[in-house]
């Protein structure tokens, strides 16, 4: 009998909200069936091994390159992604002191996300874009492939951009530039500084 840790995480828009940038289709595809999959793998092959119990944040630190890391760190990323979209009317602008951080890492917010905006086309096949924060404050971009992620590299991750096909074949086919121009109008920005501890 399996016991079920990981669940998909509620969304706080329904999934035609977030079209014509991103489609009920894709939502529906990536959100329902890839990301559940990722959740279903990793109940499965923790149940009964020595990593029952651990938090998703703990399996992506501490379990080894395979199955479990890949499925874990997909897990993590894809609950990073879907809690920080908003529908494009209610997109917002960072403020306070995150602008103030992304002021002194980048010189402003229109030059992180152009800094994101080439990471994460440049990036070459599958994997993930992140604005991740050190010990120390500082804002980083780092892409890393498939499921990894920057908990694995003592960051912080803030905003995790998905590049595999699967998050924009739907809609832009092979056309990642289109799908990141939309994005970007579909960040909330207040859950994504709301990450920082
Ligand atoms: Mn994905």
């Amino acid at each position: 009998m399996i016991k079920f840790h990981f669940e998909l995480p509620e969304l706080g828009y329904q999934f035609g909200d977030l079209a014509p940038m991103m489609s009920q289709e894709t939502i529906s595809f990536h959100y329902g069936k890839h990301f559940r999959t990722y959740v279903d793998n990793l109940n499965q092959l923790v149940d009964g091994s020595k990593y029952e119990g651990l938090s998703i944040g703990e399996l992506v630190r501490k379990a080894p390159d395979g199955p479990i890391a890949n499925n874990a760190g997909q897990v993590f990323n894809h609950t990073l992604f879907f809690e920080q979209l908003t529908p494009a009317r209610d997109a917002k602008h960072p403020t306070g002191e995150f602008l103030f951080l992304i002021e002194q890492s980048f010189g402003s917010f229109e030059q992180m996300i152009e800094q994101l905006d080439k990471a994460a086309s440049s990036f070459f096949g599958s994997g993930w874009t992140f604005l991740a924060m050190n010990d120390a404050g500082e804002l980083k971009i780092l892409s890393l492939p498939n499921g990894d992620n920057p908990l694995r590299y003592e960051l912080t991750p803030l905003l995790a951009i998905d590049v595999w096909e699967h998050a924009y074949y739907l809609d832009y086919q092979n056309r990642r530039k289109d799908y990141l121009k939309n994005l970007w109008l579909l960040i909330n920005w207040h859950v994504v500084s709301g990450r920082i501890v």
